[in-house]
């Protein structure tokens, strides 16, 4: 059956207790709730729409175990200006939003610091290291191995020059022990990837990043191996939390309220809505991107290609190839602009002369993101029965399966394998509300 487009059941009045709800069946949540009842819990995963219906549907599929720097970063800082100019380029902010948008930027200026990118880099290194060797782990366990795919990824650069820009960011990879060739001609680039405009004279190949063949076929082997287990899938709209002597109260849009021993809240860009009613206030952002999934055979492509000077991916998938990317900050309510999505492809076209653009189907998603790059993982403030995992931004995917372990370290007041302190939900806070916690 094909978990996703199946409707998902909606929750009865009288559910059977649970020890653990999880809210939003993402890829973040439905790893989470995978290991949760794996390890023996009664787990009620619960989402108002159906399983990976948002962010986690319709991805680049990147396992990006080297992407260790925070976008919150001079570099970007330097390119932005730039970008911000061309309507329809990497990086937009739709004119309405620029307001309530900026103490979000402020935060992510602040996080480009200098010593605030080193010990960001850090903890995303151990964060990586944590996915690169729980994510085979959590595929194996869900039947879904066959779905990793070892083939690297192709960084690709116009110039000589745009290659040195980003030595600082190979050499801070190399500080971590990645490993990465660099490719200083046409010729040597399309040993790897033919096919290319020779326009594009180097490359970075990173040999450790994986991909998988379709992220929606990810989150459904995972959602339908959690049920296998007696996990609950069921849909419900998640309105506020509210925690008493007996538990976390859920409050429903429909039906009535739900009470579980303890509560994850995995809702993606929606979680601080959530975190909220709860008094916790995250600035949790979305950064909305842009791609289109093209027929199968519509290039030959080896491996996964970015541009990031461009600032999209074409990905090789079962379902075809996917072109996409890019940032537009415009908020969770306003309707999609897919000429983005179009300028994407045509960009593509223009650096694989053969691609085949015709037949695409286009879509837009919400990553949910923090300003400095790094997911929330660990308790609310108010109650050590709530637990945060949001806040991914362009690495959910990727850092799902080592979300699911932490988390699940947390419930079992296990030592985590990594320090989460760089991960506190509350780092934001003002410093008289991270001492109250
Ligand atoms: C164009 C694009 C390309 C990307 N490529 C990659 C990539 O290659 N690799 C990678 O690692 N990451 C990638 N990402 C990022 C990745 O998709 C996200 O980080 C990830 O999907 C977030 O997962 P999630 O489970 O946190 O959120 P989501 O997938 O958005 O899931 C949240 C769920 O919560 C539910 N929900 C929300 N509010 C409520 C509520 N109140 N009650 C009940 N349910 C609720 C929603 O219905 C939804 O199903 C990409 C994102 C985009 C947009």
């Amino acid at each position: 059956m094909n978990v996703s487009d199946s409707p998902l059941q909606a929750l009865p009045a009288k559910e059977k207790s649970c020890d653990v709800l999880v809210i939003g069946a993402g890829i973040v949540g439905v790893a989470i709730a995978l290991r949760l009842q794996q390890e023996g819990r009664k787990v009620l995963l619960v989402d108002r729409e159906r399983v990976a219906a948002q962010a986690s549907r319709v991805n680049a599929g990147a396992l990006a175990f080297s992407d260790i720097l925070p976008l919150a970063s001079p570099g970007i800082l330097r390119k932005a200006p730039k970008w911000l100019l061309d309507p329809l380029g990497p990086l937009a902010i739709r004119p309405g939003y620029l307001l309530r948008i900026a103490p979000w930027l402020f935060r992510f200026w602040r996080a480009s610091r200098h010593d605030r990118v080193q010990a960001s880099t850090a903890a995303q290194a151990a964060l990586m290291d944590l996915s690169a060797i729980e994510t085979p782990l959590m595929l194996t366990s869900a039947d879904a191995g066959h779905m990793l795919r070892s083939d690297g990824v192709l960084h690709l650069y116009e110039s000589e020059t745009e290659l040195s820009a980003s030595q600082p960011g190979w050499q801070a990879r190399a500080d971590h022990g990645i490993a990465f060739t660099h490719l200083h001609n046409a010729q040597a680039i399309s040993e790897l990837q033919p096919g290319l405009s020779p326009t594009l004279v180097a490359a970075t190949f990173v040999p450790g990043w994986k991909t998988v063949s379709d992220p929606l076929q990810v989150a459904e082997a995972l959602a339908r191996q959690f049920e296998l287990l007696g996990g609950r899938i069921r849909r419900a709209d998640v309105l506020a939390l509210a925690p008493g002597a007996d538990g976390v109260t859920v409050q429903l849009r429909d039906g009535l309220p739900q009470v579980a021993r303890r509560v994850v809240v995995a809702a993606g860009a929606w979680s601080h809505r959530i975190a909220r009613t709860i008094e916790d206030r995250i600035p949790l952002e979305t950064e909305r991107g842009y791609n289109t999934t093209l027929p199968v055979g519509a290039f030959d492509l080896k491996r996964q290609l970015t541009f990031g000077g461009h600032g999209f991916v074409v990905t090789p998938l079962a379902c075809g190839v996917r072109v996409g990317g890019a940032v537009e900050f415009a908020g969770l309510d306003a309707p999609p602009n897919f000429a983005r999505a179009a300028m994407l492809l045509a960009k593509a076209k223009h650096f694989m002369p053969g691609l085949r653009t015709e037949g695409g189907s286009e879509w837009m998603g919400f990553r949910p993101s923090l300003p400095d790059t790094l997911p929330a993982i660990g308790r609310a403030t108010v109650d050590e029965r709530v637990v945060y995992a949001f806040g991914h931004g362009h690495l959910g995917l990727t850092q799902a399966a080592a979300t699911a372990r932490l988390v699940a370290d947390i419930l079992s007041g296990r030592p985590p394998p990594l320090d989460l302190a760089p991960f506190r939900p509350q780092r934001f806070a003002s410093t008289r509300t991270n001492r109250a916690n």
